[in-house]
């Protein structure tokens, strides 16, 4: 199994980004880089070992990338949550707040069958809330979510106890 010590040092800290006081994860150094990006993948879709994956569910939009790829790892399909307005078909909705404001996310009704297995994927755990609502979605559709795997928490924030009592892997934690 890789060691997640190159992806750490790969992750670079962009400070007052998006905004004043703001400390960014930046991830595109692992995603230019051919054995960083499989090393994170073959780690990502490790938390999966032994179990029968459906389905693996990505987040807008980072998210996507990180989840498409696990998705072919493991044989399973992929699903994206995205932000309102932007899937065509009929959705299932779901409000959360962020520190200035709220957000919608929304899924297909038909993405996941009632009972399949599904694996929640994200690039990042910071307070939860983003995650929390993906969750919320998969409880409305039925789906029996086996695990929430990022490849970064930021422990300090405390996301994890958003996520109820779901198994929670992250590959690099910060704290
Ligand atoms: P939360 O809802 O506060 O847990 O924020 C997590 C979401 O915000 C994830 O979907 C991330 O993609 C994004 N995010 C928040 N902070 C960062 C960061 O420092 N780097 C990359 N993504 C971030």
């Amino acid at each position: 199994m890789p060691s997640p010590d190159s992806l750490r040092s790969a992750i670079r800290d962009v400070v007052d980004f998006p905004k004043p006081g703001i400390v960014f994860k930046d991830i595109t150094p692992i995603l230019g880089d051919a054995a960083l990006f499989r090393d994170a993948i073959t780690l990502l879709a490790a938390s999966a070992e032994g179990q029968k994956i459906d389905k693996v569910v990505g987040i807008d939009a980072r998210g996507f990338i990180f989840a498409s790829a696990v998705a072919d790892r493991l044989a399973a399909g992929f699903v994206p949550v995205r932000k309102k307005g932007k899937l065509p078909w009929k959705t299932c909705q779901v409000a959360y707040s962020l520190e200035y404001g709220e957000s919608v996310v929304e899924l297909h009704q038909d993405a996941v069958s009632p009972g399949e297995s599904v694996l929640l994927v994200d690039d990042l755990l910071a307070t939860g809330g983003t995650a929390g609502a993906a969750l919320e979605l998969l409880d409305q559709l039925g789906a029996n979510v086996v695990g929430v795997t990022f490849l970064i928490e930021l422990g300090f924030l405390g996301g994890r106890s958003k996520l109820g009592d779901h198994k929670i892997d992250s590959i690099l934690v910060y704290d």
